[in-house]
């Protein structure tokens, strides 16, 4: 039996250590972006943060241009938003909030004593007809599953396996919590899509590569099925879509397509703009934004 080929573009991508939220908040392991791969799919960023005994105590902070995308995995997180939303987010849940071309939220632990905390925030890039669009918060307790032979799958957002999350999405795509059990076993892709494969909890072997914690594996389009073998039961994230054409401008919590689009939104935080209105139960306190760089901000290009 022969091995398939392996598309050359396919990689092992590295996460890094970013603290987040100011100084109160906690640190994160980043695997997107990445230099040279900017996006997987219009998924643009990819946080895990924790296990950890740490609070999370995310003080209000706007975005734009994008949607976040809260998975925990363990813990409890009260999210507070400009648009009134105050939801308490459990594990298996997903909290989907889009920013269109304003809003601000913030994120905090319920427990009052130390609990253990564990996630995955992601962002997608909405498309250029729907960043400037009204806010929106969806919260989904209940998430569509599919399971077969040696795994079983949560679908978060997008179509997987034949099933379709109720969550609201904008362009094609694919993010899906999978359990797998020892083993080796197949997944299926959508060869129109590109994916990653997050170790969240563990190592994994997707491909015949080695993908440690924390680590994303990066397939290129054109696969119908990704082979993974594991040591252990553990918990993987795929994310996927079509491969995001646009250009983007990512800076701090800002997704626009122009330098001039980050510095606006800049100025209109600052000047405590309507444009992302106001989250009550912090006493006003906000976290302020970063001076922005002496550089003209650029979008980032994929050289994968
Ligand atoms: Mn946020």
């Amino acid at each position: 039996m022969t091995v398939p080929p392996v598309e050359s573009s396919d990689r092992v991508i590295e996460s890094r250590v970013v603290p987040l939220g100011g100084v109160r908040g906690l640190s994160v392991h980043r695997t997107l972006p990445q230099r040279g791969l900017p996006t997987v799919g219009p998924w643009c960023f990819v946080d895990q943060f924790g296990p950890t005994f740490e609070r999370m105590n995310v003080l209000p902070h706007p975005h734009t241009g994008l949607q976040t995308v809260t998975w925990p995995l363990a813990g409890e997180i009260r999210h507070r938003d400009s648009r009134g939303s105050d939801v308490v987010l459990r594990p298996g849940e997903l909290n989907l909030m889009t920013s269109g071309d304003g809003v601000s939220h913030s994120e905090v632990t319920v427990a009052k004593g130390p609990t253990l905390m564990h996630g995955i925030q992601l962002w997608v890039a909405l498309p250029d007809d729907r960043r400037n669009g009204p806010s929106n918060f969806e919260h989904h307790a209940e998430l569509p599953k599919v399971a077969r032979d040696g795994w079983a799958a949560t679908v978060m957002m997008g179509t997987f396996d034949g099933v379709s999350s109720p969550a609201t999405t904008y362009s094609p795509m694919v993010g899906v919590e999978l359990k797998v059990r020892a083993g080796r076993l197949t997944v299926p892709l959508n060869p129109e899509f590109e994916h990653g494969v997050l170790a969240i909890d563990g190592h994994v072997i997707v491909d015949d590569f080695d993908v440690a914690h924390r680590q994303m594996y990066y397939l290129a389009p054109g696969r119908d099925q990704a082979s993974i073998d594991v040591r252990n039961d553990t918990t993987l994230l795929l994310i996927g879509g079509a491969p995001f054409e646009e250009d983007l401008v990512m800076w701090w919590n800002f997704i626009g397509r122009t330098h001039e689009d980050i510095a606006h939104a800049r100025a209109d935080w600052e000047a405590e703009s309507e444009r992302f209105g106001f989250v009550d139960g912090h006493d006003g306190e906000v976290i302020p934004a970063p001076p922005l760089p002496n550089v003209r901000l650029k979008p980032r290009r994929r050289t994968l």
